[in-house]
């Protein structure tokens, strides 16, 4: 076993049932549900003091253990498709505190959520706008809805997940908002509540989130010179975790992130603040846990083969994403090897690292891959014709 050190916040994130996984068949999601518990009691403890309610983004991780725990701590709930607002249904959460977003609703999508009465639909764009409104028309109902306003920050992440500068798919530019606002105020089957925007992931550095709190600001002055005042403002997710050094870090920094909106944003008397966070909430709590296979020898270069594979896990091969990677039953004191550790799929980049720093790692043994709670089981696919990956929860009191 590795070193337990104390990490200061009461949790051993390597309090791996060794026994139990030496004899389940791999791979599997291991899920420590006393981070995520105590991750979500940080949120709590953090956002106090806000009139703010926080969302978790299901697409994140959509595992049903995984939802109702984080409905059960009060949550609300951001959901992407008709099948999440279904799931999101299913684990608890409230409808009344769903949003539902995304840039291509399709109708039957929007007649659910109309149906079940969800808390606000996230509008992306005029041609959406008019069919919520008709959609609602026809079914006797006012749609609530925010509008989503693409404000234009670089949120200084990795290119495929920025999702708030001019040159990206996600909502409405600043420059063309205002007749849009208006024109949905005057829609008869619409209630707008506010405005949201979601700058981006993996978003570790504050600075944007300053800025996004400033354009916000600004955008408040302005509406409340044409006396337009929003109930709500939705502010998105992104707060990234570390996945250098996972155990430094188990608990993402909540304070700081919520400390910047207490202090920059201005907010208006009764509004609502909203949060729709994802993988701060269940990065650190999930470890993909994995066999070699073989290790095989190729020109000089050493290749751990293990039975997880991009099917598993798609971030590395589909951003270049880092995760660390340990070797739970080898020798951690004694000599270490470069390795690829890479997955049986037959797509070369089927790779979870490159030259990867690792004791002498034999046939058999059991690798962790770190701080895969977010965006990893629920991007799993069945390429190859491979299983879905399994999954496996620590034993809570
Ligand atoms: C994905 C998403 C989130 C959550 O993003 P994280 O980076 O996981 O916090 C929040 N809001 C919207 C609209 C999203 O699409």
């Amino acid at each position: 076993m590795i070193d337990e050190k104390n990490m200061g916040n009461d949790i051993n994130p390597h309090s791996f049932p060794m026994e139990i996984f030496q004899q389940a068949r791999t791979p599997f999601y291991y899920y420590n549900m006393e981070v995520l518990q105590q991750t979500l009691e940080e949120i709590k403890r953090h956002a106090s003091g806000m009139n703010c309610s926080v969302h978790y983004a299901l697409k994140a991780n959509g595992n049903r253990k995984i939802t109702s725990e984080i409905a059960k701590h009060g949550l609300g709930a951001d959901l992407v498709s008709g099948r999440e607002i279904e799931a999101a249904l299913e684990a608890g959460f409230p409808a009344s505190e769903m949003a539902f977003s995304g840039v291509g609703k399709t109708d039957w999508e929007i007649k659910l959520g109309l149906k079940k009465g969800i808390g606000c639909f996230n509008v992306e764009s005029v041609p959406e706008l008019e069919v919520i409104n008709q959609l609602a028309g026809e079914m006797g109902k006012t749609a609530p809805i925010a509008i989503r306003v693409n404000p234009d920050i670089d949120a200084h992440t990795h290119k495929y997940i920025t999702t708030g500068t001019a040159e990206n798919k996600f909502g409405i530019g600043i420059e063309a908002l205002e007749p849009i606002v208006c024109h949905a105020i005057r829609l008869p089957h619409t209630h707008l509540k506010g405005l949201h925007f979601h700058i981006g992931s993996q978003i570790t550095q504050m600075p944007p989130y300053v800025m996004l709190c400033q354009t916000i600001n600004d955008l408040q002055d302005h509406y409340e010179q044409l006396g337009i005042r929003f109930e709500m403002i939705n502010v998105g997710g992104g707060l990234g975790i570390d996945y250098n050094d996972p155990d430094a870090h188990i608990i993402p920094d909540f304070k700081s992130y919520f400390g910047i909106f207490k202090q920059h944003l201005n907010t208006k008397p009764n509004q609502l603040i909203h949060f729709e966070l994802g993988r701060s909430i269940v990065g650190q709590c999930g470890t993909l846990i994995t066999r070699v296979v073989f290790v095989k020898e190729n020109r000089n270069k050493k290749f751990v083969i293990v039975d997880a594979g991009m099917t598993d896990l798609i971030r590395p091969a589909l951003y270049g994403a880092y995760h660390k990677i340990e070797n739970l039953t080898a020798q951690q004191t004694g000599p270490t090897e470069e390795y690829d550790v890479v997955g049986p799929v037959c797509e070369s980049s089927d790779v979870f690292a490159h030259h990867c720093k690792l004791p002498i790692t034999r046939r058999g043994d059991i690798i962790a891959i770190r701080s895969t709670g977010a965006y990893g089981e629920s991007m799993a696919s069945n390429y190859n014709m491979r299983d879905l990956p399994a999954c496996m929860f620590s034993l809570t009191p």
